[in-house]
């Protein structure tokens, strides 16, 4: 009999009946040693080619997302650091730094970076450091994933649609992040192999929390997801699971696009 795999399991590119199969290649140890340095706001070392100076367009993109109230100075590093225009088509390259949601392909569209701060930023409500491993679901064109890589130590992200796990995987190339595991399935099943996690965010939004993401949850972690409302609508919903319990607090109202069971 074969030795089991050590964490994360290398299951090849093959569709396996929704199960998320690792695509990245390089296991990786789940706690980081590096010394933690003072988050700063930075340009990426990546060079632009494409004329307009994104370091100086983020660091305006940053101090306007302080100046609607994102604090935590993690998040603001994070989202100075990302080159979202990388993420996106290069026609829509120029809006990549405005306020605004913007389609990725697949009838899919990537967050405006204001609700991509503040949901990172309530993932990581009463961290000091680092979180820990991270879950999200709906990978997309990768773009929250590269920005989660830099608050947390791990991330895994699950993407339904084979065309955008694919996409994202290209679109990180460039970033070179190893704590980064693209995974390719169906998303309402959570990824039990990385549980627990210090946080799970979803980039869907679905009727309820599916109670997998909530088994998978370490105790004293956090989930923040797009969640339907009574008058059916959708809000933010953040889950704090502590030791008696599940905290749920329903915040503003949200659009995003459908959790979907399965793949394709
Ligand atoms: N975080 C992404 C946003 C992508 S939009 C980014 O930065 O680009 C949300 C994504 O969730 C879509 O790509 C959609 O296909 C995906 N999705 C919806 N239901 C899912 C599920 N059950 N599992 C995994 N991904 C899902």
């Amino acid at each position: 009999m074969k030795a089991r795999p050590s964490f994360p399991a290398r299951l090849g590119d093959s569709v396996t009946s929704g199960t998320p199969v690792v695509t990245r290649p390089k296991p990786q140890t789940l706690v980081s040693t590096t010394p933690k340095k003072t988050p700063t706001v930075q340009a990426s070392p990546v060079s632009m080619g494409l004329g307009l100076d994104s370091g100086a367009v983020r660091a305006q993109m940053v101090a306007k997302l302080a100046a609607q109230g994102v604090q935590d100075p993690f998040v603001l590093q994070a989202m100075g650091w990302v080159e979202r225009h990388r993420f996106v088509e290069t026609a829509l390259a120029a809006q990549a730094y405005e306020d605004t949601s913007l389609p990725i392909g697949f009838g899919q569209t990537i967050s405006k970076p204001n609700v991509v701060a503040r949901m990172i930023e309530l993932l990581r409500e009463g961290a000091e450091g680092k979180l820990g491993r991270i879950l999200e679901i709906g990978t997309g064109c990768g773009y929250q994933a590269a920005v989660l890589s830099r608050v947390a130590t791990e991330v895994y992200s699950i993407e339904r649609l084979r065309g955008l796990h694919e996409k994202a995987k290209k679109n990180l190339l460039h970033c070179r992040l190893p704590n980064v595991h693209l995974l390719f399935g169906d998303g309402m099943l959570g990824f039990a192999k990385g549980a627990p996690y210090a946080g799970i965010i979803s980039a869907a939004g679905g009727d309820d929390v599916p109670q997998a993401w909530l088994d998978q949850l370490a105790v004293g972690g956090r989930l923040v997801a797009p969640t339907a409302t009574a008058g059916g609508q959708q809000a933010l919903v953040v889950i704090h699971k502590t030791k008696d319990g599940i905290e749920r607090r329903v915040l503003e109202p949200v659009h995003f696009v459908p959790l979907k069971s399965g793949i394709a």
